[in-house]
């Protein structure tokens, strides 16, 4: 089994759900008493949020490159940036380190793909619906990609921040997601991306007409898969 390195705390509540799902998973191929061999590296997200908000993204990089060096000198074979956010720095990690990174949106991706569908629609921070470095991903892993409009682009991005990174999940807000999955269904998505980590939190499949893709759920499948059978 290797060793899992997961940079954390990004927001911790859903670094948390990657800690049950990876032990879960872990224990429901292996049985009996067994668990997840990882280190986990959580850094304050108040300091990461202020970086976001500044576009200081280059010394949040630095931040997360440093995280990376503590994995691998701790025993990390393998690193996860547990966020997808924050994969707009992942070149900066991969740099710092010599063991492999699990990139989020290749794992979605990948298992988008495995369910024969192509048109996603992505709900994630601003960040990620709107640059590149998480829609171009998807699309270079062979999806099409739509986002929900500027106003629904922003109360999304205030519902993760305001609300599911600080542990408050709202009955109002899983309704006013439900109807931004059913504009994007309507706009022609086949599957909706949940793409950031905290979204599965309020969101479940019986909120969309569509399959739902669990971004947090899917990278931990895909690592545990990495650390148990080396894909
Ligand atoms: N966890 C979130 C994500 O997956 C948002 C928090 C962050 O900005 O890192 O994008």
């Amino acid at each position: 089994m290797k060793t899992l390195g997961l940079i954390g705390g990004m927001s911790w509540e859903s670094t948390a759900e990657y800690y049950r799902l990876i032990n879960e998973l872990t224990r429901d191929r292996l049985g009996g008493l067994h668990s997840a061999r990882l280190v986990l590296h959580s850094v304050d997200f108040a300091e990461i949020e202020r970086l976001q908000a500044a576009g200081r993204w280059e010394e949040a990089g630095q931040v997360l490159a440093g995280a990376a060096r503590s994995l691998e000198a701790a025993g990390a074979d393998l690193l996860l940036i547990c966020t997808n956010t924050m994969h707009k720095v992942a070149d900066q990690v991969e740099a710092a380190v010599s063991v492999p990174l699990l990139h989020l949106a290749d794992a979605t991706a990948d298992a988008v793909r495995a369910a024969g569908l192509r048109r996603v629609g992505l709900l994630g921070t601003a960040f990620t619906m709107e640059q590149d470095f998480y829609r171009g991903r998807l699309a270079s892993g062979g999806l099409d990609v739509l986002v929900p409009d500027a106003g629904a682009r922003a109360l999304v991005h205030r519902v993760i921040y305001e609300e599911l990174c600080v542990g408050v999940v709202r009955e109002e807000s899983r309704a006013a997601y439900r109807e931004v999955i059913g504009d994007l269904v309507a706009a022609g998505a086949q599957g909706i991306v949940l793409g950031c980590t905290e979204i599965e939190l309020l969101v479940r499949q019986t909120d969309s007409p569509v399959p739902v893709f669990p971004t947090a759920r899917l990278h931990a499948q895909a690592a545990v898969a990495a650390a148990l059978d080396g894909r």
